[in-house]
């Protein structure tokens, strides 16, 4: 079934444009995300602008993004560095960087938002409902504190489990996320455990109160390749066991096809296309995420060589008029130049925000057509 707010129950949605309001600077419309539990969204993020003060100027980092997770579902959220993905996440959980804020948009998990809440109410957030898996789980650990205790912490104070039940809480977690000989590691600190490990510890911490939804910002990328696929494999069956929603940060292509349902693709500040995992990586509606798929390595075998998408991201502090990617797209025409490309719903729960976006079509057709 499609998301509520984008589709009608058909789940088409063709030629209207999104909801939200529209603003001069992006798109604005909500994404359908279509999900397998069939109940209302777990989150919703609508029209978000997060604004960062810095010495060349005040970054637009994101700039109206609208999105929404149903419940059990995983949605990817992709596109290349700089793009404003973490600071998305960021601005979800609630911890921007002092330099950063929202300045408007809506934060709603499981219909109450968040933005306007101080922190203190923030603190009795995250963890039981909604936590977060980071990029470089040393910088997220507690370096002088035992590993076990660090697992036990948020039962602890969150649960209101005593001290002895969140012990046997964190090292049932640690033989859960594979972490071997758990009795003897609970007394470990975190530099004594290899990479991969850490990340294990870092997912116990994250599904220890059990919460709604888990926020993950690259969490493999510092890993080695076959470390890497244990984690996502781990990662993604955890949450299908605990029925927990996942937004899924990366700019790994496979990875998204193998743990997501769902996937979002961020280009400077914006989002450009949504929909169905298989559906968007395979048969884009958005010259951006052609790009980026005929850029990825190991994604799409039936192309021999890969692409890169030509030119440079765009600057944040004073991003290109009309559509942010007409500079560096080959299909951008006179319109591109000065018009804001809406994010338009398309049939099966797909949006997407470009103006000729039947130029894809075209572009995969002959692609296939050709010997
Ligand atoms: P991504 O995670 O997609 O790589 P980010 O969300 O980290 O991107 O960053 C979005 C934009 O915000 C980028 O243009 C980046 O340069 C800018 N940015 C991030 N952090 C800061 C900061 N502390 N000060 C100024 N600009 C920043
Ligand atoms: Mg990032």
């Amino acid at each position: 079934m499609t998301g509520p707010a984008a589709t009608g129950p058909d789940g088409t949605g063709m030629g209207s444009t999104g909801t939200g309001s529209t603003g001069s600077t992006g798109s604005t419309g909500t994404a359908g995300t279509a999900g397998t539990a069939g109940t209302g969204p777990m989150l919703e993020v609508r029209d978000l602008h997060v604004q960062i003060a810095s010495r060349r100027g005040l970054v637009r980092a994101v700039d109206g993004v609208s999105f929404e997770v149903v419940k059990g579902d995983a949605l990817g959220i992709v596109g290349e560095s700089g793009s404003g993905k973490s600071m998305t996440l960021r601005a979800i959980l609630g911890v921007l960087p002092p330099e950063a804020r929202v300045t408007s948009g809506q934060v709603l998990l499981d219909g109450q938002d968040l933005v306007p809440l101080r922190q203190t109410d923030l603190n009795r957030i995250r963890g039981p409902r909604m936590s977060m898996i980071f990029q470089e789980p040393m910088s997220a650990l507690n370096p002088v504190m035992r590993v076990g205790p660090q697992i036990a912490e948020g039962p602890l104070i969150h649960l209101g489990i005593g001290r002895a039940k969140a012990a046997e809480r964190a090292l049932d977690l640690m033989r859960r996320v594979g972490i071997p000989d758990p009795e003897r590691r609970y007394r470990a600190y975190p530099h004594e455990f290899s990479g991969g490990m850490r990340q294990r510890v870092m997912i116990a911490i994250a599904l220890a109160c059990e919460p709604e939804i888990i926020l993950c910002d690259e969490p493999t990328t510092a890993l080695d390749v076959t470390i890497q696929d244990q984690i996502l494999r781990l990662l993604a069956g955890l949450c299908r066991e605990t029925g927990v929603s996942l937004v899924f940060v990366t700019h790994d292509l496979p990875v998204v096809a193998q743990v997501c349902q769902q996937v979002a693709v961020m280009y400077g500040g914006q989002l450009v296309e949504s929909g169905p995992v298989h559906e968007v990586l395979h048969d884009p509606r958005h010259p951006y995420t052609l790009g980026l798929v005929r850029s990825a390595p190991d994604f799409d075998n039936v192309r021999e060589s890969l692409v890169p998408i030509p030119g440079s991201p765009p600057s944040l502090v004073s991003p290109p008029e009309g559509c942010r990617f007409h500079p560096r797209c080959k299909f951008a025409e006179e319109d591109c130049l000065v018009t804001v490309p809406p994010l338009k719903l398309l049939p099966g729960g797909r949006a997407t925000a470009c103006l000729h976006h039947e130029r894809c079509i075209e572009a995969l057709e002959a692609e296939r057509a050709a010997p």
